[in-house]
């Protein structure tokens, strides 16, 4: 187990190691609380250019947030055609959210939520069907001005592999927590968009690229691939 000294370590060899990537990513733009919640929808386990793309189609593609809230999802599915896994799951989750937003509102606006403490919009939130750990926190994060770092499932895997989440510990808020203390809240955003452009690069599920990784001086699983490459396979 990575002690804190050593996690803190590997933290800033993170945002060293990939400090180019870094300028790229730090303009995110901002959006409104109900467009970081459909655009979280497209980002969790895909990459920022994937989500950017989709998110895009999605505006160019539809007159409005209404039009999207009719349409059928396999029209929506289509024009989220580039995001993987489930560009249909992702379309039925965004209509789903349109259509109460705009049941409980009448309008397809959640920006009262600002005004709320950050507890109170994250649980109003999370009442939404189509909502998951992944959605509130990225609202959290990025409109709510929140500590809240999103996890989807490839930050978990590099996050694990490089040890700066325990290997025993499943509950996200326990993770959230634990990561918060390790980042400040000025830099999770990067860190969060650095860590899945790892996973999506280089990082992959089965056979990641270890040799070609920045951080592998500092990565513990890298360094095992190193040594045992036949018995141990990185997780
Ligand atoms: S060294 Fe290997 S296991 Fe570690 S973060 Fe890089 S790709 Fe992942």
């Amino acid at each position: 187990m990575a002690t804190t000294m050593n996690k803190q370590k590997v933290v800033s060899q993170l945002f060293a190691a990939l400090g180019k990537q870094a300028k790229e990513l730090e303009d995110a733009p901002a959006r409104p609380v109900l467009e970081q919640f459909i655009y979280a929808v497209c980002r969790e386990g895909s990459t920022r250019a994937h989500a950017d793309q989709a998110y895009q189609a999605l505006q160019a593609h539809f007159f409005d947030w209404n039009e999207i809230r009719v349409s059928a999802p396999e029209e929506l599915a289509e024009v989220l055609e580039g995001l993987a896994p489930d560009p249909l799951t992702r379309a039925q989750r965004i209509i789903g959210f349109l259509q109460e937003v705009f049941e409980t509102t009448f309008a397809f606006d959640l920006e009262s939520l600002q005004q709320k403490g950050l507890k109170q919009a994250a649980k109003q939130l999370a009442r939404y069907q189509s909502a998951n750990d992944y959605a509130v926190a990225w609202v959290t994060q990025h409109s709510l001005g929140g500590h809240a770092i999103p996890l989807d499932n490839v930050l978990l895997r590099v996050l694990r592999r490089l040890q700066l989440i325990d290997e025993d510990v499943h509950d996200l808020e326990t993770i959230r927590t634990s990561l918060e203390h390790q980042v400040p809240k000025a830099k999770a955003a990067l860190f969060a968009d650095l860590i899945s452009g790892l996973g999506q690069d280089l990082c992959h599920e089965t056979r990641p690229l270890c040799q070609n990784c920045p951080l592998k001086p500092h990565c513990p699983t890298g360094q095992l691939a190193k040594s045992h490459p036949a018995s141990k396979k990185p997780r």
